[in-house]
């Protein structure tokens, strides 16, 4: 029987988190029986692929079918790793040129969040994974997800595991991951049905304001989805904030950083 063959991998940065504690940032033998597409080798650790941007096999980049047959070491990064990795192949088209999102059963407060910072996130209580899974491929957008399984599923593309749990810090979390800080656009769109506002004079809104915003706002937004009426009020100072305080977290040492 000839003896068993076995790929080296290892995994960096945030890839690691989807490995057992012992496995973390070291290199992994995997068993190689016959031959083994990498994306295989990958998921049989349990790494969801669509987290992993760029795969290097002895040092060239390779796609996900690439057959290893054993003796390979394999380097995986992960999807929105910061490394200068333009001359070599990503899996896919740069991410996130139009950042467009759909967001898992769990996520409904980052999604209001997400809008109320400017982007396209689609959410509703009672979608199943099928649902998501499908408008995501048919629409392009990344899945925001907190359940690693619906990432390991092989009909996702586009996928974002959200680390933290508590929703402002999973806003800070995502803004800063897939670099969405320069994009940022506050008091654009509805939090509540994802519609882009439009601009409306006070005269036409003032009847349905309380007194108090009829004395302090000037500058309204209205949806042309739900009718919402929104001012730059306590909420959007609250959120400001949140995202100063990613932006700050993200920008390390920047100059611009004091
Ligand atoms: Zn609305």
């Amino acid at each position: 029987m000839p003896e068993r063959a076995f790929a080296q991998l290892r995994f960096y940065e945030e890839l690691n988190d989807f490995l057992p504690e012992a496995l973390r940032k070291r290199d992994i033998e995997v068993p190689i029986d016959r031959s083994r597409s990498v994306k295989d080798a990958i998921e049989s650790l349990g790494v969801p692929h669509p987290e992993v941007d760029l795969i290097l096999v002895d040092g060239k980049s390779v796609g996900f079918e690439h057959l290893l047959r054993g003796g390979e070491r394999v380097s995986v990064y992960p999807m929105f790793e910061r490394l200068d990795i333009s001359p070599l192949n990503r899996l896919r088209p740069r991410p996130l040129r139009d950042p467009r999102f759909i967001a898992d059963v769990h996520l409904g407060k980052l999604a209001r969040h997400l809008r109320m910072a400017g982007f396209d996130v689609l959410w509703a209580n009672d979608w199943d994974d099928d649902f998501i899974v499908a408008r995501s491929a048919g629409e392009r957008r990344t899945i925001l997800t907190r359940d690693k399984g619906m990432l390991r599923r092989s009909d996702v593309e586009r996928g974002y595991f959200v680390r933290a749990t508590e929703s402002e810090a999973q806003l800070g979390e995502v803004l800063s991951a897939l670099q969405l800080e320069a994009r940022v656009e506050p008091f654009t769109r509805c939090r509540e049905c994802n519609s882009l506002l439009e601009d409306v004079a006070k005269a036409e809104v003032e009847e349905r304001l309380p007194p108090k915003v009829r004395g302090f706002y000037e500058r309204f937004k209205r949806c042309p989805g739900c009718r919402r009426i929104y001012w730059e009020g306590t909420h959007f100072a609250r959120m400001r904030g949140v995202m100063q305080r990613s932006l700050r977290r993200s920008s390390g040492a920047t100059p611009s950083d004091g």
